[in-house]
């Protein structure tokens, strides 16, 4: 029976129910995490042999004979740029292989526009109020460096195709100073959603009022399926191209996932121009990223097709983890109808909708009962969800034992949060 057509006296009792199954969780003293997208320590045994790939100085070099323990080589090895660039479907001239971290490139693209400008002959945005689109619910840490950087935040409500498409165009027409848009195209982190062909053409397409408007295509998830039938992608650095708006995409995507969070590869893409923007930029920076741990990943995969084939040693890691917490939403909260949520076809989340100003209750419940969940809130700008609906669960890092509990909890807390809510209108 749906929680929203019981009687007060059925209600009364359900939560009397909920109540007690609570408590005996909270006696327990969990200690159990589904906050943050990490991978599992057995996803991270997959790449043990990336730790010896390179294991003497004899394997330091590049195929150009390039002696990869010195400097040089500002946007990376060709053979690194070789391997990843089908990840983004791009050519090695659209393509930089940086550090460590995609999060750091993009908060450093975003303090060069800030500082410099974009190159497109505008101000520096420093010298100028700036807004940025952010589809929501996003990733928290794309928010928290646009609202670092004093830009003013919008929202724009996510749907299955992507962002609502008529809202970006109508407001990037009229106002000059929004000047780009938070964008994780493929298994949204956290909504699992692809953005539709549509969507990617009218992005690729739009009149921009801002002559220096950019997107940040955050591609964390491309290569991240879990499913027979994966979801397709439209390029957009084509789709722009077409459209007579080649510069006004940038591209990223890192191997964070893929082989070691923080001790990875880390990528950005776009057109030919922009690229030698940002090297002219770089350049002072330093004089080059890490090219054995590039070296490393390359001796590793050797080809695209293993790369892939190693991906699905992650799918098959942690698709029953996803299934342990849908089966458990499937089974206890849909017939209550006090939730709902997608079953993604790749990515590291599930976003889950709780009934309006539920969403911080649930998180606080889980807490105490030992149960450590993304803030109610991360998920929108400014950590402010105005319903106070979404979270983010991470089902990936705890072992599929501590999931299966972490998940009963967060059912229970659903419902008792619910049953509260109810019982007060
Ligand atoms: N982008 C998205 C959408 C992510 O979810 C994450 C990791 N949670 C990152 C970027 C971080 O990537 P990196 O480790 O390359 O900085």
């Amino acid at each position: 029976m749906k929680l929203t057509e019981m009687s007060a006296e059925e209600l009364a009792s359900f939560k009397a129910e909920v109540q007690k199954k609570y408590d005996d969780f909270k006696a327990q003293g969990l200690s159990l995490n589904m906050a943050r997208g990490k991978p599992s320590a057995e996803q991270l045994d997959l790449t043990e042999g990336l730790l010896t790939a390179v294991k003497s100085s004899e394997d330091c070099f590049a195929e150009d004979g390039t002696d990869c323990r010195n400097y040089g080589g500002l946007d990376g090895l060709p053979e690194a740029k070789a391997l990843f660039a089908p990840m983004l479907g791009v050519t090695p001239d659209e393509l930089i292989i940086c550090g460590n971290s995609s999060l750091n490139i993009m908060y450093d693209t975003i303090a060069k526009f800030m500082l410099f400008g974009t190159g497109d002959g505008e101000k520096p945005w420093k010298d100028t109020k700036v807004k940025w689109l952010c589809p929501v619910p996003g990733y928290d840490r794309h928010f928290l460096i646009t609202e670092k950087m004093g830009f003013e935040l919008v929202n724009i409500p996510m749907d299955k195709n992507g962002p609502d498409m008529d809202m970006v165009e109508k407001l990037v027409a009229e106002d000059d100073t929004i000047k780009g848009i938070w964008c994780v195209p493929m298994y949204a982190n956290p909504t699992g959603t692809t953005y539709s062909d549509e969507v990617v053409k009218r992005l690729a397409a739009m009149t921009t009022k801002a002559k220096d408007f950019k997107i940040f295509w955050d591609n964390a998830y491309c290569i991240h399926h879990l499913s027979d039938t994966p979801d397709t992608l439209l390029n957009i650095l084509d789709e722009c191209e077409k459209a007579g708006n080649p510069d006004r995409v940038y591209m990223l995507a890192s191997t964070s996932k893929v082989t070691f969070p923080g001790a990875g590869v880390a990528m950005i893409a776009s057109s030919e121009k922009n690229i030698k923007y940002l090297k002219s930029m770089m350049t002072v920076q330093t004089i080059g990223y890490d090219k054995i741990n590039q070296l490393r990943h390359v001796k590793f995969f050797g080809t695209y097709e293993n790369l892939m084939e190693h991906m699905k040693k992650h799918r098959a890691i942690i698709e029953p983890k996803f299934k342990i917490v849908l089966d458990t939403l499937e089974k206890e909260i849909a017939p209550l109808g006090i939730g709902s949520w997608e079953k993604p076809n790749g990515g590291y989340f599930i976003s889950f909708n709780a009934l309006n100003g539920c969403a911080k209750r649930i998180c606080q419940l889980c807490k105490e009962a030992g149960v450590v969940l993304t803030g109610a809130g991360a998920t929108y700008p400014y950590g402010k969800d105005p319903d106070d609906s979404n979270i983010r669960i991470a089902p990936t890092f705890p072992p599929e034992n501590e999931l299966k509990v972490a998940a009963d909890v967060f059912a229970t807390a659903v419902k008792l949060a619910s049953a509260e809510k109810l019982l007060a209108e």
